[in-house]
Protein backbone atom coordinates (compact mmCIF):
# COMPACT_ATOMS: atom_id res chain seq x y z
CA UNK A 1 0.00 0.00 0.00
CA UNK A 2 1.20 3.37 -1.13
CA UNK A 3 2.51 5.72 1.88
CA UNK A 4 -0.61 7.85 3.07
CA UNK A 5 1.30 10.10 5.15
CA UNK A 6 2.50 11.63 1.32
CA UNK A 7 -1.39 13.15 1.21
CA UNK A 8 -2.10 16.55 2.44
CA UNK A 9 -3.69 17.38 5.72
CA UNK A 10 -6.97 19.42 4.95
CA UNK A 11 -5.17 22.18 7.31
CA UNK A 12 -2.17 22.33 4.54
CA UNK A 13 -4.95 22.03 1.84
CA UNK A 14 -5.85 25.15 3.03
CA UNK A 15 -3.00 27.41 3.36
CA UNK A 16 -2.44 26.58 -0.38
CA UNK A 17 -3.14 30.24 -1.87
CA UNK A 18 -5.73 28.27 -4.79
CA UNK A 19 -7.71 27.37 -1.78
CA UNK A 20 -8.76 31.18 -1.24
CA UNK A 21 -9.97 31.16 -4.48
CA UNK A 22 -11.98 28.07 -4.09
CA UNK A 23 -13.24 29.27 -0.25
CA UNK A 24 -14.34 32.66 -1.92
CA UNK A 25 -16.38 30.85 -4.97
CA UNK A 26 -17.69 28.02 -3.27
CA UNK A 27 -18.30 29.08 0.39
CA UNK A 28 -15.94 27.18 3.86
CA UNK A 29 -18.70 24.70 4.48
CA UNK A 30 -18.40 23.51 0.83
CA UNK A 31 -15.30 23.44 -0.28
CA UNK A 32 -14.46 21.42 3.26
CA UNK A 33 -16.71 19.01 1.89
CA UNK A 34 -14.52 18.41 -1.28
CA UNK A 35 -11.68 17.98 0.67
CA UNK A 36 -12.80 15.57 2.68
CA UNK A 37 -14.22 13.78 -0.24
CA UNK A 38 -11.34 14.08 -2.34
CA UNK A 39 -8.95 12.85 0.66
CA UNK A 40 -11.35 10.04 1.13
CA UNK A 41 -11.08 8.91 -2.33
CA UNK A 42 -7.06 9.25 -2.71
CA UNK A 43 -7.08 7.13 1.20
CA UNK A 44 -9.15 4.31 -0.68
CA UNK A 45 -7.15 4.22 -4.05
CA UNK A 46 -3.86 4.04 -2.52
CA UNK A 47 -5.21 0.35 -0.97
CA UNK A 48 -5.22 -0.55 -4.38
CA UNK A 49 -1.55 0.85 -4.57
CA UNK A 50 -2.41 4.02 -6.83
CA UNK A 51 0.32 6.85 -6.49
CA UNK A 52 -0.38 9.08 -3.88
CA UNK A 53 -1.47 12.49 -5.55
CA UNK A 54 0.28 15.49 -5.18
CA UNK A 55 -0.95 18.58 -3.29
CA UNK A 56 -1.94 20.23 -6.57
CA UNK A 57 -3.62 17.10 -8.28
CA UNK A 58 -5.69 17.24 -4.75
CA UNK A 59 -6.79 20.63 -5.57
CA UNK A 60 -7.20 19.92 -9.54
CA UNK A 61 -10.05 17.40 -8.18
CA UNK A 62 -11.19 19.54 -5.42
CA UNK A 63 -11.90 22.03 -7.76
CA UNK A 64 -13.68 20.23 -10.14
CA UNK A 65 -15.49 18.01 -7.67
CA UNK A 66 -17.17 21.27 -6.06
CA UNK A 67 -17.77 22.21 -9.90
CA UNK A 68 -19.72 18.90 -10.55
CA UNK A 69 -21.86 20.01 -6.87
CA UNK A 70 -22.95 23.14 -8.13
CA UNK A 71 -24.04 22.46 -11.36
CA UNK A 72 -27.72 23.35 -11.72
CA UNK A 73 -29.29 20.49 -13.85
CA UNK A 74 -31.98 23.16 -15.86
CA UNK A 75 -29.99 24.38 -18.64
CA UNK A 76 -30.86 26.33 -21.79
CA UNK A 77 -30.20 24.32 -24.71
CA UNK A 78 -30.77 24.42 -28.56
CA UNK A 79 -33.70 23.11 -29.97
CA UNK A 80 -32.62 21.41 -33.85
CA UNK A 81 -35.30 18.79 -33.17
CA UNK A 82 -37.97 20.55 -35.59
CA UNK A 83 -40.51 19.82 -32.95
CA UNK A 84 -41.73 23.90 -32.25
CA UNK A 85 -43.93 22.81 -28.93
CA UNK A 86 -41.46 20.32 -27.51
CA UNK A 87 -42.63 19.30 -24.11
CA UNK A 88 -39.49 17.95 -22.69
CA UNK A 89 -37.37 21.39 -23.72
CA UNK A 90 -39.93 23.73 -21.72
CA UNK A 91 -42.26 23.84 -24.70
CA UNK A 92 -42.52 27.85 -26.15
CA UNK A 93 -39.75 30.06 -25.68
CA UNK A 94 -40.77 33.65 -24.78
CA UNK A 95 -40.85 36.82 -26.49
CA UNK A 96 -38.18 38.99 -25.71
CA UNK A 97 -40.95 41.38 -24.37
CA UNK A 98 -42.25 39.02 -22.32
CA UNK A 99 -38.82 38.05 -20.74
CA UNK A 100 -38.39 41.62 -20.12
CA UNK A 101 -40.80 41.87 -18.22
CA UNK A 102 -40.33 38.85 -16.22
CA UNK A 103 -36.81 40.52 -15.59
CA UNK A 104 -38.63 44.06 -14.90
CA UNK A 105 -40.64 42.50 -11.80
CA UNK A 106 -38.47 39.44 -10.71
CA UNK A 107 -35.67 41.56 -9.01
CA UNK A 108 -37.83 43.94 -6.95
CA UNK A 109 -41.02 44.52 -5.30
CA UNK A 110 -44.18 44.85 -7.87
CA UNK A 111 -47.76 45.78 -8.07
CA UNK A 112 -48.78 42.44 -8.08
CA UNK A 113 -51.29 42.64 -5.38
CA UNK A 114 -51.16 46.22 -4.94
CA UNK A 115 -54.36 48.78 -5.99
CA UNK A 116 -51.91 51.79 -6.74
CA UNK A 117 -54.75 54.11 -6.88
CA UNK A 118 -56.79 53.04 -3.92
CA UNK A 119 -53.56 52.42 -1.92
CA UNK A 120 -54.95 49.27 -1.12
CA UNK A 121 -54.70 45.60 -1.54
CA UNK A 122 -55.50 44.75 -4.17
CA UNK A 123 -55.76 41.39 -6.81
CA UNK A 124 -53.47 39.73 -9.03
CA UNK A 125 -55.68 38.22 -11.22
CA UNK A 126 -56.70 41.98 -12.77
CA UNK A 127 -53.59 42.14 -14.57
CA UNK A 128 -54.03 39.18 -17.74
CA UNK A 129 -57.82 39.37 -16.77
CA UNK A 130 -58.16 42.71 -18.41
CA UNK A 131 -55.78 41.81 -21.36
CA UNK A 132 -57.71 38.60 -21.80
CA UNK A 133 -61.31 39.97 -21.45
CA UNK A 134 -60.56 42.97 -24.43
CA UNK A 135 -58.96 39.96 -26.14
CA UNK A 136 -61.05 37.59 -26.47
CA UNK A 137 -64.53 39.46 -25.69
CA UNK A 138 -64.77 37.06 -22.84
CA UNK A 139 -66.48 38.61 -19.71
CA UNK A 140 -64.23 37.65 -17.22
CA UNK A 141 -60.70 35.60 -17.12
CA UNK A 142 -58.37 33.87 -14.66
CA UNK A 143 -54.80 32.60 -14.75
CA UNK A 144 -53.77 29.08 -12.86
CA UNK A 145 -50.71 27.53 -12.42
CA UNK A 146 -50.94 25.37 -16.01
CA UNK A 147 -54.16 23.98 -18.05
CA UNK A 148 -54.21 20.92 -16.01
CA UNK A 149 -55.14 22.71 -12.91
CA UNK A 150 -57.61 25.40 -14.74
CA UNK A 151 -59.64 21.62 -15.42
CA UNK A 152 -59.48 20.35 -12.06
CA UNK A 153 -60.06 23.72 -10.74
CA UNK A 154 -63.43 24.29 -12.95
CA UNK A 155 -64.86 20.22 -12.19
CA UNK A 156 -64.21 20.69 -8.40
CA UNK A 157 -65.75 24.19 -8.34
CA UNK A 158 -68.48 23.98 -10.46
CA UNK A 159 -69.54 19.45 -10.75
CA UNK A 160 -67.76 18.16 -7.13
CA UNK A 161 -70.49 15.48 -6.43
CA UNK A 162 -72.17 16.14 -8.75
CA UNK A 163 -72.50 14.98 -12.66
CA UNK A 164 -70.11 15.80 -15.94
CA UNK A 165 -71.15 14.75 -19.12
CA UNK A 166 -68.27 14.14 -21.83
CA UNK A 167 -67.95 11.97 -25.02
CA UNK A 168 -66.22 8.59 -25.00
CA UNK A 169 -64.56 10.33 -27.87
CA UNK A 170 -62.28 12.19 -25.71
CA UNK A 171 -61.46 10.46 -22.91
CA UNK A 172 -57.96 10.25 -23.61
CA UNK A 173 -54.61 10.53 -22.07
CA UNK A 174 -52.29 13.91 -23.23
CA UNK A 175 -49.27 12.63 -22.07
CA UNK A 176 -47.18 13.78 -18.88
CA UNK A 177 -50.25 11.71 -17.21
CA UNK A 178 -53.02 13.75 -17.71
CA UNK A 179 -56.08 11.69 -18.37
CA UNK A 180 -59.35 13.36 -18.77
CA UNK A 181 -61.25 10.93 -16.72
CA UNK A 182 -58.86 10.57 -13.99
CA UNK A 183 -58.54 14.85 -13.47
CA UNK A 184 -62.71 14.59 -13.14
CA UNK A 185 -62.25 11.70 -10.87
CA UNK A 186 -59.47 13.89 -8.53
CA UNK A 187 -61.96 17.08 -8.74
CA UNK A 188 -64.87 14.32 -7.33
CA UNK A 189 -67.02 14.68 -10.19
CA UNK A 190 -68.95 11.86 -11.77
CA UNK A 191 -67.85 10.83 -15.44
CA UNK A 192 -71.28 10.29 -17.63
CA UNK A 193 -69.80 8.81 -20.37
CA UNK A 194 -71.97 9.75 -23.81
CA UNK A 195 -71.38 8.11 -27.21
CA UNK A 196 -68.90 5.40 -28.10
CA UNK A 197 -64.91 5.72 -28.78
CA UNK A 198 -65.36 6.94 -32.27
CA UNK A 199 -68.86 8.17 -32.58
CA UNK A 200 -70.90 10.35 -30.80
CA UNK A 201 -74.56 12.20 -31.29
CA UNK A 202 -76.44 14.71 -30.51
CA UNK A 203 -79.11 12.65 -29.24
CA UNK A 204 -76.17 10.95 -26.74
CA UNK A 205 -75.92 14.23 -25.02
CA UNK A 206 -79.21 15.28 -25.28
CA UNK A 207 -80.38 11.67 -23.30
CA UNK A 208 -77.70 12.47 -20.90
CA UNK A 209 -78.48 15.73 -20.32
CA UNK A 210 -82.65 14.83 -19.38
CA UNK A 211 -81.62 11.54 -17.32
CA UNK A 212 -78.40 12.51 -15.39
CA UNK A 213 -79.54 16.08 -14.78
CA UNK A 214 -75.18 17.02 -15.19
CA UNK A 215 -73.35 19.66 -13.27
CA UNK A 216 -71.32 20.64 -16.50
CA UNK A 217 -71.14 19.35 -20.07
CA UNK A 218 -67.17 19.53 -20.95
CA UNK A 219 -65.68 19.10 -24.10
CA UNK A 220 -61.95 18.29 -24.54
CA UNK A 221 -59.80 19.06 -27.42
CA UNK A 222 -58.16 15.51 -28.02
CA UNK A 223 -55.03 16.62 -28.56
CA UNK A 224 -52.24 14.68 -29.82
CA UNK A 225 -54.81 12.06 -30.94
CA UNK A 226 -56.85 11.85 -34.16
CA UNK A 227 -59.66 10.10 -34.66
CA UNK A 228 -60.18 8.76 -38.44
CA UNK A 229 -62.18 6.36 -40.46
CA UNK A 230 -65.58 5.61 -39.29
CA UNK A 231 -66.14 8.31 -36.66
CA UNK A 232 -68.48 11.35 -35.88
CA UNK A 233 -68.79 13.95 -33.72
CA UNK A 234 -71.67 17.24 -33.76
CA UNK A 235 -70.90 20.49 -34.47
CA UNK A 236 -69.23 22.09 -30.93
CA UNK A 237 -72.05 24.62 -31.07
CA UNK A 238 -74.92 21.93 -32.11
CA UNK A 239 -73.76 20.39 -28.80
CA UNK A 240 -73.63 23.28 -26.86
CA UNK A 241 -77.31 24.99 -28.02
CA UNK A 242 -78.90 21.51 -26.43
CA UNK A 243 -76.69 21.81 -23.23
CA UNK A 244 -78.49 25.06 -22.55
CA UNK A 245 -81.92 24.41 -23.69
CA UNK A 246 -81.64 22.08 -20.01
CA UNK A 247 -80.20 25.33 -18.87
CA UNK A 248 -76.24 23.47 -17.78
CA UNK A 249 -72.94 25.06 -18.12
CA UNK A 250 -70.45 24.15 -21.20
CA UNK A 251 -66.71 23.86 -20.42
CA UNK A 252 -64.77 23.24 -23.53
CA UNK A 253 -60.97 22.46 -22.86
CA UNK A 254 -59.17 24.21 -25.90
CA UNK A 255 -55.79 22.59 -24.92
CA UNK A 256 -53.69 24.42 -27.27
CA UNK A 257 -54.63 27.92 -26.56
CA UNK A 258 -54.91 28.91 -30.45
CA UNK A 259 -55.92 32.41 -31.24
CA UNK A 260 -54.87 32.65 -34.60
CA UNK A 261 -55.85 30.35 -37.20
CA UNK A 262 -53.01 27.63 -37.83
CA UNK A 263 -55.07 26.90 -41.63
CA UNK A 264 -52.93 30.31 -42.90
CA UNK A 265 -49.58 28.56 -42.43
CA UNK A 266 -50.49 25.76 -44.35
CA UNK A 267 -51.66 23.60 -41.56
CA UNK A 268 -54.57 22.38 -40.73
CA UNK A 269 -57.32 24.24 -38.77
CA UNK A 270 -57.20 23.86 -34.74
CA UNK A 271 -59.81 24.64 -33.00
CA UNK A 272 -58.93 28.54 -31.64
CA UNK A 273 -60.18 29.74 -28.25
CA UNK A 274 -62.59 32.41 -29.57
CA UNK A 275 -64.27 30.03 -31.87
CA UNK A 276 -65.02 28.03 -28.45
CA UNK A 277 -66.96 31.36 -27.32
CA UNK A 278 -68.55 31.99 -30.67
CA UNK A 279 -70.05 28.78 -30.15
CA UNK A 280 -71.43 29.77 -26.73
CA UNK A 281 -69.30 27.52 -24.71
CA UNK A 282 -69.64 29.49 -20.90
CA UNK A 283 -65.99 28.52 -19.99
CA UNK A 284 -62.77 27.93 -22.46
CA UNK A 285 -59.64 26.70 -20.96
CA UNK A 286 -56.60 26.54 -22.54
CA UNK A 287 -52.53 26.59 -21.91
CA UNK A 288 -50.37 29.14 -21.92
CA UNK A 289 -47.34 27.65 -23.14
CA UNK A 290 -48.56 25.69 -26.18
CA UNK A 291 -49.77 27.86 -29.28
CA UNK A 292 -50.37 31.03 -27.25
CA UNK A 293 -46.45 31.35 -26.90
CA UNK A 294 -46.05 32.02 -23.20
CA UNK A 295 -45.51 30.97 -20.01
CA UNK A 296 -46.52 27.64 -18.44
CA UNK A 297 -50.53 28.80 -17.43
CA UNK A 298 -53.72 27.44 -17.18
CA UNK A 299 -56.22 29.85 -18.53
CA UNK A 300 -60.05 30.28 -18.10
CA UNK A 301 -62.29 32.30 -19.52
CA UNK A 302 -66.16 32.91 -19.59
CA UNK A 303 -69.19 33.64 -17.64
CA UNK A 304 -68.57 35.99 -15.00
CA UNK A 305 -70.71 34.45 -12.65
CA UNK A 306 -68.52 31.11 -13.16
CA UNK A 307 -65.41 32.54 -13.22
CA UNK A 308 -66.22 33.85 -9.80
CA UNK A 309 -67.29 30.73 -8.39
CA UNK A 310 -63.64 29.59 -9.35
CA UNK A 311 -61.85 32.61 -8.04
CA UNK A 312 -63.41 31.69 -4.81
CA UNK A 313 -62.92 27.89 -4.75
CA UNK A 314 -60.03 26.72 -2.14
CA UNK A 315 -58.47 25.37 -5.13
CA UNK A 316 -57.77 28.58 -7.00
CA UNK A 317 -55.27 29.93 -3.99
CA UNK A 318 -53.08 26.43 -4.44
CA UNK A 319 -52.74 26.46 -7.88
CA UNK A 320 -52.84 30.41 -8.72
CA UNK A 321 -49.86 31.50 -10.99
CA UNK A 322 -46.83 33.62 -9.84
CA UNK A 323 -45.93 36.81 -10.86
CA UNK A 324 -42.86 35.72 -13.27
CA UNK A 325 -45.81 34.43 -15.10
CA UNK A 326 -48.07 37.23 -14.85
CA UNK A 327 -45.42 39.23 -16.43
CA UNK A 328 -44.88 37.04 -19.39
CA UNK A 329 -48.26 36.43 -19.98
CA UNK A 330 -49.62 39.87 -20.38
CA UNK A 331 -46.92 40.85 -21.92
CA UNK A 332 -47.55 38.10 -25.05
CA UNK A 333 -50.52 38.92 -24.58
CA UNK A 334 -50.15 42.38 -26.00
CA UNK A 335 -48.70 40.93 -28.90
CA UNK A 336 -52.13 39.88 -30.23
CA UNK A 337 -53.80 42.81 -29.11
CA UNK A 338 -51.20 44.70 -31.03
CA UNK A 339 -51.52 42.25 -34.30
CA UNK A 340 -47.89 41.58 -33.83
CA UNK A 341 -48.12 37.95 -32.54
CA UNK A 342 -46.76 36.37 -35.83
CA UNK A 343 -44.00 38.65 -35.54
CA UNK A 344 -42.71 38.99 -32.21
CA UNK A 345 -43.90 35.39 -30.75
CA UNK A 346 -41.32 32.63 -30.89
CA UNK A 347 -43.98 29.63 -31.57
CA UNK A 348 -45.65 32.05 -34.19
CA UNK A 349 -42.20 32.63 -36.06
CA UNK A 350 -41.38 29.17 -36.29
CA UNK A 351 -44.53 28.14 -37.72
CA UNK A 352 -44.61 30.93 -40.41
CA UNK A 353 -41.01 30.73 -41.50
CA UNK A 354 -41.14 30.48 -45.03
CA UNK A 355 -39.72 27.14 -46.74
CA UNK A 356 -36.98 29.95 -48.57
CA UNK A 357 -36.03 31.65 -45.48
CA UNK A 358 -35.42 27.74 -43.94
CA UNK A 359 -33.23 26.65 -46.55
CA UNK A 360 -31.05 30.02 -47.26
CA UNK A 361 -30.24 29.54 -43.16
CA UNK A 362 -29.63 25.12 -43.56
CA UNK A 363 -27.18 26.38 -46.55
CA UNK A 364 -25.48 29.36 -44.51
CA UNK A 365 -24.81 26.57 -41.96
CA UNK A 366 -23.67 24.62 -44.30
CA UNK A 367 -21.41 27.11 -46.18
CA UNK A 368 -19.77 28.03 -42.50
CA UNK A 369 -19.39 24.42 -41.71
CA UNK A 370 -17.48 23.59 -45.03
CA UNK A 371 -19.33 20.08 -44.93
CA UNK A 372 -23.19 18.35 -44.03
CA UNK A 373 -25.82 17.94 -46.68
CA UNK A 374 -29.01 19.70 -47.12
CA UNK A 375 -32.33 17.56 -47.08
CA UNK A 376 -36.02 18.08 -47.26
CA UNK A 377 -37.42 17.42 -44.26
CA UNK A 378 -40.85 17.66 -42.05
CA UNK A 379 -40.68 20.61 -38.56
CA UNK A 380 -43.75 19.52 -36.45
CA UNK A 381 -46.00 22.01 -34.06
CA UNK A 382 -46.03 19.08 -31.12
CA UNK A 383 -47.64 20.20 -27.75
CA UNK A 384 -50.76 18.52 -28.04
CA UNK A 385 -51.64 20.26 -31.45
CA UNK A 386 -52.13 19.23 -34.51
CA UNK A 387 -51.37 15.64 -34.40
CA UNK A 388 -50.07 14.30 -37.97
CA UNK A 389 -50.09 17.63 -39.25
CA UNK A 390 -46.29 18.75 -40.68
CA UNK A 391 -44.55 21.43 -42.09
CA UNK A 392 -41.80 21.34 -45.13
CA UNK A 393 -38.18 22.57 -44.01
CA UNK A 394 -34.95 22.04 -45.12
CA UNK A 395 -32.75 19.94 -42.84
CA UNK A 396 -28.42 19.63 -42.69
CA UNK A 397 -27.66 16.53 -42.56
CA UNK A 398 -24.21 14.97 -41.52
CA UNK A 399 -23.18 11.72 -43.16
CA UNK A 400 -20.80 9.50 -42.22
CA UNK A 401 -21.45 9.36 -38.04
CA UNK A 402 -22.53 6.92 -35.94
CA UNK A 403 -26.30 8.84 -34.95
CA UNK A 404 -26.79 7.50 -31.39
CA UNK A 405 -22.84 8.68 -30.65
CA UNK A 406 -22.83 12.02 -32.63
CA UNK A 407 -26.65 12.73 -30.56
CA UNK A 408 -24.89 11.65 -27.40
CA UNK A 409 -21.86 14.18 -27.55
CA UNK A 410 -23.80 17.16 -28.73
CA UNK A 411 -25.92 16.93 -25.65
CA UNK A 412 -22.77 17.34 -23.29
CA UNK A 413 -21.87 20.18 -25.06
CA UNK A 414 -22.41 23.87 -23.88
CA UNK A 415 -24.93 24.16 -24.47
CA UNK A 416 -26.42 20.93 -25.01
CA UNK A 417 -27.41 20.64 -28.72
CA UNK A 418 -30.64 18.56 -29.00
CA UNK A 419 -30.82 17.22 -32.75
CA UNK A 420 -33.12 14.02 -34.40
CA UNK A 421 -31.86 11.13 -36.45
CA UNK A 422 -33.49 10.71 -40.09
CA UNK A 423 -32.18 8.07 -42.82
CA UNK A 424 -29.64 6.86 -39.81
CA UNK A 425 -28.00 10.73 -39.91
CA UNK A 426 -28.17 13.04 -37.40
CA UNK A 427 -29.61 16.10 -38.69
CA UNK A 428 -30.32 19.84 -37.47
CA UNK A 429 -34.34 21.74 -38.65
CA UNK A 430 -33.02 25.38 -38.31
CA UNK A 431 -37.12 25.93 -37.87
CA UNK A 432 -36.75 25.44 -34.24
CA UNK A 433 -32.86 27.30 -33.88
CA UNK A 434 -33.36 30.57 -32.60
CA UNK A 435 -31.75 33.18 -34.60
CA UNK A 436 -29.09 34.05 -31.72
CA UNK A 437 -28.23 30.66 -31.37
CA UNK A 438 -26.86 29.78 -35.08
CA UNK A 439 -22.87 30.39 -33.66
CA UNK A 440 -23.65 28.55 -31.02
CA UNK A 441 -24.97 25.44 -32.87
CA UNK A 442 -22.05 25.90 -35.52
CA UNK A 443 -19.02 25.79 -32.99
CA UNK A 444 -20.69 22.50 -31.43
CA UNK A 445 -21.37 20.72 -33.97
CA UNK A 446 -17.64 21.52 -35.35
CA UNK A 447 -16.51 20.89 -31.61
CA UNK A 448 -17.71 16.99 -31.51
CA UNK A 449 -17.73 16.16 -35.16
CA UNK A 450 -13.55 16.71 -34.82
CA UNK A 451 -13.64 14.26 -32.04
CA UNK A 452 -16.11 11.61 -33.55
CA UNK A 453 -15.20 11.13 -37.46
CA UNK A 454 -15.56 7.16 -37.93
C1 LIG B 1 -52.02 20.05 -22.96
C2 LIG B 1 -53.41 19.83 -22.57
C3 LIG B 1 -53.78 19.82 -21.21
C4 LIG B 1 -52.77 20.00 -20.11
O1 LIG B 1 -52.29 21.30 -20.13
P1 LIG B 1 -51.01 21.72 -19.25
O2 LIG B 1 -50.91 23.20 -19.45
O3 LIG B 1 -49.85 20.96 -19.78
O4 LIG B 1 -51.33 21.38 -17.84
C5 LIG B 1 -55.10 19.63 -20.90
N1 LIG B 1 -56.03 19.46 -21.86
C6 LIG B 1 -55.71 19.46 -23.19
C7 LIG B 1 -56.79 19.24 -24.21
C8 LIG B 1 -54.39 19.64 -23.58
O5 LIG B 1 -54.09 19.64 -24.88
Amino acid sequence: MADLRGLPSIERLLQDPRAAALLLEFGRPLTLDGMRSVLDSARQDAKIDAPIPDIDEILNRVTDWLHAATQTTLLPLINATGVILHTNLGRAPLSTAAMEAVQRVAATYSSLEFNLETGKRGSREVHAEALLTQLTGAEAALVVNNNAAAVLLALSALAKRRSVVISRTQLVEIGGGFRVPEVMKQSGAHLVEVGTTNRVHLRDYVTALEESSPALVMHAHSSNFRLIGFTSEPALKSIIDAVHEHAVPFLDDNGSGALLDTAAFGLSHEPTVQESLAAGADLVCFSGDKLLGGPQAGILIGKAALIQKLKKHPLARAVRADKLCLAALSETLLHYLKDGAVEKIPVWQMISASPDDIRRRAQRWKNTLGFGRLMEGQSTVGGGSLPEETLPTTILALDGYQPNQLLARLRCNNPPVIARVEENCVVFDPRTVLPDQDEALLDSIISVTQRNKS
